[in-house]
């Protein structure tokens, strides 16, 4: 398909806010940036692309945005190197998944250059919104909504596609405390839990909600059919490491979604030489690692924090604990890559980043 080039304009805040935020004191997505990137999907094309003051939008009561959930995101980051560069991670991986889910959504897909101009023009605009310092990074968050005025139920004919940013501090802290989830689901095989998607999140509030109240911080979701195969944490992929060996849960059964975090760790462990496993990898199996004191790491995967480790596993009546994660081997030597890789300190062997 030939991608016709779209003009993207630009206009920018009188006053930027900046001196109004406190960088030192970062919260998890509070704070937005000046400006943000806008395109409109009308009459069978894009069109009205611009980077300007970010502002409310106003919608229809009738926008079928409000009524059957055509709804897709993207969550990204643009870090400040220790050369004071802008870089941002392979944000390639990002505009073909935000196509993907799109797909599944039935909404309309952005063009690739639509989303890597925009995001492009988007982040120069607000470059000095790129915090420096260790776990600090701007947020990035594209997403895809229908706006068509309508309340049959069908695909929309009209689309918006948004860029806001955000300037942040890492979203976990420490370890974290999870509970094996045998009753709700998150995401079925058929369904949609591969798309990035907004209706998955609302659906995990509620489990959530009540794993915090049982003294929580997370679950570990299982599958639909048996609750016998793990899948993800919360919003995270997982690793785990059973005696010597890496294993992830597999994606193939569609219900899990594809982290980018997951696919980098994956290629540093086979680069490394590790033993790695995709694979369906059952409750049982993790229990029977505990009681043995094979199971040495385990953790979280996803841009907002990196690496999430994991202190303890609850499972059927059993609170199982794991070793302190400062000792975990894989675990950290993955995040200091990657850190490394983000912060311009380590070479990007790969082809992973861009500097803006
Ligand atoms: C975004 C997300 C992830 C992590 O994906 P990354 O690309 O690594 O940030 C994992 N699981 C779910 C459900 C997610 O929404």
């Amino acid at each position: 398909m030939g991608e016709e080039m779209i003009d993207i304009s630009i206009n920018k805040v009188k006053k930027s806010r900046i001196d109004s935020i406190d960088f030192d004191d970062l919260k998890f997505g509070v704070e937005f940036s000046d400006h943000m990137f806008l395109a409109e999907y009308i009459d069978g094309k894009w069109q009205n692309a611009k980077v300007m003051p970010f502002q409310d939008l106003s919608f229809s009561p009738a926008s079928c945005i409000f009524h059957y959930g055509q709804a897709v995101f993207e969550g990204m980051k643009a870090y400040r190197t220790a050369k004071g560069e802008v870089l941002l991670f392979r944000p390639d991986k990002n505009q073909q998944r935000l196509n993907q889910s799109a797909q599944r959504m039935c909404m309309e897909e952005v063009p690739e250059s639509l989303f890597m101009d925009g995001l492009r023009k988007l982040i120069q605009t607000d470059k000095d919104w790129v915090p420096e310092g260790e776990g600090k990074s701007l947020y990035i968050r594209p997403f895809i909504i229908a706006d068509q005025n309508f309340l049959g139920v069908k695909a929309s004919n009209n689309y918006k596609f948004i860029i806001i940013t955000s300037p942040v501090a890492n979203y976990y802290n420490g370890a974290i405390k999870v509970k094996v989830e045998t009753e709700y689901v998150r995401a079925a095989s058929g369904g949609v839990g591969a798309a990035k998607t907004a209706g998955n999140y609302a659906a995990s509030l509620y489990p959530a909600k009540k794993a915090k109240e049982e003294g929580f911080d997370q679950l570990i979701w299982t599958d639909a059919k048996e609750h016998k195969y793990i899948e993800e944490s919360g919003t995270m992929n997982l690793m785990l490491r059973i005696g010597d060996k890496l294993v992830t849960p597999t994606t193939d059964c569609g219900s899990i979604l594809e982290g980018i975090t997951r696919d980098s760790i994956i290629q540093l462990a086979k680069k490394w030489g590790y033993e790695i496993e995709e694979r369906k990898v059952s409750v049982e199996e993790i229990i029977v690692a505990l009681k043995a004191g094979k199971l040495r790491e385990a953790f979280g995967m996803g841009t907002a924090a990196t690496i999430t480790p994991i202190s303890s596993i609850y499972h059927d009546g059993k609170s199982y604990e794991l070793s302190d994660f400062r000792d975990w081997e894989f675990a950290n030597k993955t995040k200091a890559e990657l850190e490394g890789i983000k912060s311009g300190l380590i070479e990007d062997t790969f082809g992973w980043t861009e500097i803006i």
